[in-house]
């Protein structure tokens, strides 16, 4: 990376800073690996990221994902439901905000905004919102996401998923409250699934062939 800097920088030995390096490395898989981030974006439609997304966490956690209806506070926010897949019991609702807005948070991240606990007589299921910023849909055609992007959606869905399977009593103790060194080891673990064929082919879809946009079920 520092070669590249130098060549288009003409410094002798550029340091690469933070604000550097995915652009460089983003160079670095063009020269030698012919992988563009950005080319690649035509292979991953938000929605068919989305409902591979949901379907792997679905098969893998053993739940189901349902679309609630109704308007919410801006276009692209959803509001889904978690049932276990077994028993079809409601175990925790999340809002999905996909597209950037004036005012709006700027990164991906996953919010807890009300934790699950125990109330008398019941169980009060946890609420989390899950913030990302995908380039918007644009003249008719769906949003795409970069492979990278992809990785961080992967990344905080595991968050949701973290705060949201949970039987805790107590909301201290509840979701993703654990040590803070364990905090984004479950989202680590699960970002992985990206980069497994059978997942990438559950994700993606191939724009010459429209057959591959179907929906996964
Ligand atoms: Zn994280």
């Amino acid at each position: 990376m520092a070669a590249l800097k130098s060549k288009e920088t003409g410094e002798p030995h550029p340091t690469i800073y933070s604000w550097d390096w995915r652009y460089y490395l983003n160079q670095l898989r063009k020269r030698d690996f012919a992988l563009d981030d950005e080319a690649s974006r035509v292979y991953f439609p938000a929605d068919k990221v989305m409902s591979g997304m949901f379907a792997v966490y679905a098969k893998v956690l053993g739940i189901e994902f349902k679309k609630v209806d109704g308007a919410l506070w801006a276009p692209g926010v959803e509001l889904y439901e978690i049932h276990d897949g077994a028993s079809g019991r409601l175990i925790g609702t999340f809002y999905v905000d996909l597209f950037p807005r004036e005012g709006k948070y700027g990164h991906a991240r996953a919010s807890g905004s009300a934790p699950a606990r125990g109330v008398p007589g019941g169980y009060q299921v946890p609420l989390s919102v899950l913030v990302v910023n995908f380039e918007p849909p644009q003249g008719g055609s769906v949003a795409h996401l970069a492979l990278a992007e992809v990785d961080t959606l992967f990344h905080e869905f595991g968050h949701i998923m973290h705060q949201q399977l949970t039987e805790a009593r107590y909301a201290s103790l509840s979701g993703a409250n654990v040590d803070t060194d364990f905090v984004e080891a479950p989202s680590q673990m699960l970002e992985n699934f990206v980069f497994e064929p059978e997942v990438l082919s559950l994700v993606s879809s191939d724009p010459k062939n429209p057959a591959s946009r179907s929906r996964p079920t």
